[in-house]
């Protein structure tokens, strides 16, 4: 019987997870398939229900259902719990198993894609969304020494801040101005985007969160926009001198994480990552200069 894996979200087309995932599986000889299902959040709950089937090995789970398919779930594990949200499923023999692997997928790409070890840093967060929310409670379990989050509509990043200092964590909010950036980004030893600006498709595609003159060249400034591989911000800190990290490895290493679950073997990183860039890469190419 071939097994069924996929992701649910609302839209779902501009994925590329069926393509590393598919990848991984033909690669390790698992005869599963991989597919992206378009759910709109009123079936969430049903077509969760639905997972308990013996084919069924286990589904990821993206924007905007991470919070919403928890009541249907048997058990969540702690990074699931804290977050508040899961991004993927395990089918064991018809219990559902939440997980969260996005925050492991960020600490992981730091550490191997960025030569970053968070312990004692100083931490600029940009944004204060779902993704933001993964990242400083990631960081905040890594002891850096101090947080800024800067977002758009302050009170959003105010409640990132409080939660950070409620475990502990020297934490402040600013807005997302550019005086108070300037001021900020000085003295960070690690700058992440965890905005759309600079995202294909997004609110401000060819925006930059930062400029060049505001990036310290001592920092490493870490995008978790993945399309286009190559964003504005990053452009912009590689020219500031500063270490930079795309968003790709960290949706690959989380994506790694599903898959070890899943099929309880060893994740094939290289070919993973190869088809996710390529993918990425043919969509850039799609979208022309
Ligand atoms: P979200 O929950 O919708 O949050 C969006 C954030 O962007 C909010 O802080 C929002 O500010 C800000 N924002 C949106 N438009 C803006 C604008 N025009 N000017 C200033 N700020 C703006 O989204 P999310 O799920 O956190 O995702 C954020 C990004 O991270 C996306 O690009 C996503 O693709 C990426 N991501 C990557 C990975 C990965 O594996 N690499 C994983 C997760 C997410 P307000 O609060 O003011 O609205």
């Amino acid at each position: 019987m071939t097994s069924v894996l996929g992701i649910i979200g609302f839209p779902i087309g501009h994925s590329i997870s069926p393509v590393f995932q598919q990848a991984a599986l033909d690669h390790c000889g698992i005869d599963a398939t991989y597919r992206a299902w378009e759910v709109s959040p009123d079936q969430a709950g049903d077509f969760v229900t639905g997972l308990r089937r013996a084919e069924v090995l286990g589904i990821n789970v993206t924007v905007p259902h991470k919070e919403g398919v928890i009541p249907y779930l048997d058990e969540v594990d702690d990074w699931a719990a804290e977050a508040g949200a899961v991004n993927t499923i395990v089918n064991r023999e018809g219990r559902l198993i939440g997980h969260n692997t996005d925050g492991y997928g960020f600490l992981r790409a730091l550490r191997e894609g960025g030569g970053f070890q968070p312990q004692g840093r100083r931490v600029l967060i940009l944004g204060a969304g779902g993704a933001a929310r993964g990242v400083v409670l990631a960081l905040v379990r890594e002891g850096i020494s101090r947080l800024l989050v800067a977002n758009r509509t302050l009170p959003r990043a105010e409640a990132l801040a409080q939660l950070a200092r409620s475990r502990g964590i020297l934490a402040q909010a600013i807005p997302l101005s550019w005086n108070q950036l300037s001021l900020a980004a000085v003295e960070a030893h690690l700058i992440v985007n965890c905005t759309t600006i600079g995202m294909a498709h997004g609110p401000d595609p060819t925006g930059t969160p930062l400029l060049l003159h505001q990036i310290p060249p001592t920092s490493l400034v870490y995008d978790l926009v993945y399309n286009p591989l190559e964003t504005p911000l990053l452009r912009a800190a590689a020219r500031a001198g500063a270490g930079i990290l795309g968003g790709i490895q960290m949706l690959v290493y989380q994506g790694a994480a599903s898959f070890e679950m899943w099929t309880g073997m060893a994740a094939p990183l290289p070919v993973m990552l190869e088809a996710a860039t390529r993918a990425m890469s043919a969509l850039a190419a799609d979208r022309g200069p």
